[in-house]
């Protein structure tokens, strides 16, 4: 069983990678934003705090909400193989949380994937970005500029998060508030780095040697 943690900043190619990784392993996906994401569109009150948190303030939902939505969706989706938690943890309290949740499931965090990139490369991607709101799926114009619908039909648009002033917002939470987690990992002995400004197959191919060793 491999618990794999992908952490890196908003348009690092954690959702590329982590394709690859569900793939080739079998993990059971966690992500957090995509959750976050569908949950914002019902219509009552969490959904517009949701919205109003993400969206308007590009801030983080509270520590205790995400938790909440982990513990579910772990109970909901028991996994043989392992989870890829994707987009989470996100603060220092989100980390020693899911240690004691997987503790008491006698599981662990088998290992932590950080993809760093810099914010010039982070900005340039994220205003190329563009996602399926009918199935979640991210694709680049950069890599596929003629792209408009994804293939699952669905019409690709512009993240609201993904407007300048709320990626700049959030590019600083993510050296404010995520960066910290990464020190303790490194304590934890979990953390390998990986430059994401490689070319994809080489990221994917340095990733697989650490997986691979835990099979
Ligand atoms: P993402 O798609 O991962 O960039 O997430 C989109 C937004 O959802 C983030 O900017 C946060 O507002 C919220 N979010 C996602 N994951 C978390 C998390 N682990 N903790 C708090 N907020 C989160």
């Amino acid at each position: 069983m491999i618990n794999c943690i992908l952490i890196g900043p908003q348009g690092s190619g954690k959702g590329t990678q982590a394709e690859m990784i569900v793939q080739k392993y079998g993990l059971t996906h966690i992500e957090t934003g995509l959750m976050i994401r569908k949950r914002a569109q019902y219509h009552d009150k969490k959904a517009e705090l949701m919205n109003h948190l993400t969206n308007k303030m590009g801030i983080l939902l509270p520590d205790g909400i995400i938790l909440d939505m982990i513990f579910n969706e772990l109970a909901e989706k028991p996994s043989e193989k392992g989870y890829l938690f994707d987009g989470f943890p996100r603060t220092v309290k989100q980390y020693e949380s899911l240690k004691e949740l997987l503790n008491q499931k006698n599981q662990m965090i088998t290992t932590a994937l950080y993809l760093n990139i810099s914010d010039k490369e982070a900005i340039k991607r994220i205003s190329s970005r563009r996602l399926c709101p009918k199935c979640g799926k991210g694709y680049s114009i950069l890599s596929d500029p003629s792209r408009i619908v994804c293939d699952c039909g669905g019409i690709l648009i512009k993240r609201i998060d993904d407007e300048p002033d709320i990626v700049s917002k959030r590019l600083e939470l993510f050296h404010k508030t995520t960066q910290p987690i990464l020190e303790l990992m490194k304590k934890d002995g979990i953390l390998s780095e990986f430059n994401g400004q490689d070319q994809i197959y080489i990221i994917s191919d340095n990733i697989s040697k650490i997986l691979d060793k835990y099979l």
